[in-house]
């Protein structure tokens, strides 16, 4: 191989969209001239860097766009607070498998404070490192986003975008207003999804309350029919967790 060749690679690197190669190639063909690697060895040695690489780097863009709250995993997650939460369970399930597979969905209930939101961002954090695609987004936001794309004339098309996640977080379902506009929606989104991805819902209130937030008694009984139909329910009715650490660090 003459000079100019290998004056290339860097540019053959970057033509071929081979970053790690192109970074690591100096110094691997050192160490291979130097040890005598045989020439597949050092190809196998750039290639494995390539794919390693490419995975971290997969995961990271995965991880910016999923907007979880930082510092919420499941390694900060105080499972003695909520004794009805199986820690075994949420290990299982933070590795992903058949519940995404088959779109099984996850409905949190409980008092403000007591770590749905926390619960659904760590099982987002875990799902990401295990290479899925996820979206945490307060439930609100996604609303009207998906309000917007309807005025658009692009609800269809925004809803199919949105495929890509395997699961989507909607935090704090209950805050939603009891509006035809806002929540039919929703229930498009949940109806699109149905039994093929999952979806994740947070909310103070349990089913009952939910007829103030569908205005339509049908749709609410429409809605929860899908999301329950295939589902994990945690109810997490302890006392806040917020209000607990504050009454611990209080002198007696
Ligand atoms: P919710 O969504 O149920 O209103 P959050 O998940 O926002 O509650 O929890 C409120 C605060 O308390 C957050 O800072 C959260 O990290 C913390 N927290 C709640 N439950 C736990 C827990 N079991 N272990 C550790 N931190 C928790
Ligand atoms: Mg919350």
């Amino acid at each position: 191989m003459s000079a100019t060749d290998i004056a290339r690679l860097p540019l053959l690197c970057t033509e071929l969209r081979l970053p790690s190669v192109g970074h690591l190639w100096p110094a691997i063909t050192e160490q291979a001239d130097r040890d005598g690697w045989p020439a597949a060895r050092t190809l196998a040695a750039l290639f494995e860097h390539e794919v390693a690489e490419r995975a971290q780097r997969r995961t990271r863009r995965h991880l910016a766009e999923a907007r979880l709250p930082v510092g919420k995993t499941l390694d900060t997650f105080d499972f003695t607070a909520v004794p009805m939460i199986s820690k075994a369970r949420i290990a299982a399930l933070a590795q992903g498998d058949t519940w995404l597979e088959t779109g099984t969905n996850i409905l949190a209930f409980g008092p403000p404070g007591t770590g749905k939101s926390h619960l659904a961002a760590a099982l987002g954090h875990a799902l990401v490192d295990a290479g899925y695609r996820v979206l945490f987004t307060r439930t609100t936001d996604l609303v009207q986003q998906l309000q917007t794309a309807r005025q658009e004339l692009k609800l269809a098309g925004a809803i199919e975008k949105l495929d890509k996640y395997h699961l989507i977080v909607l935090d704090d379902l209950s805050y939603l207003q009891k509006n035809q506009a806002e929540t039919s929606v929703l229930f498009e989104l949940i109806s699109a999804r149905y039994e093929r991805r999952s979806i994740m819902i947070t909310a103070n209130q349990p089913f009952g309350a939910w007829d103030q937030i569908f205005p339509d008694p049908a749709m609410t009984i429409a809605t929860i029919d899908r999301l329950v139909h295939h589902s994990i329910i945690f109810e997490m009715n302890t006392d806040s967790y917020r209000r607990r650490s504050a009454q611990a660090r209080k002198p007696e």
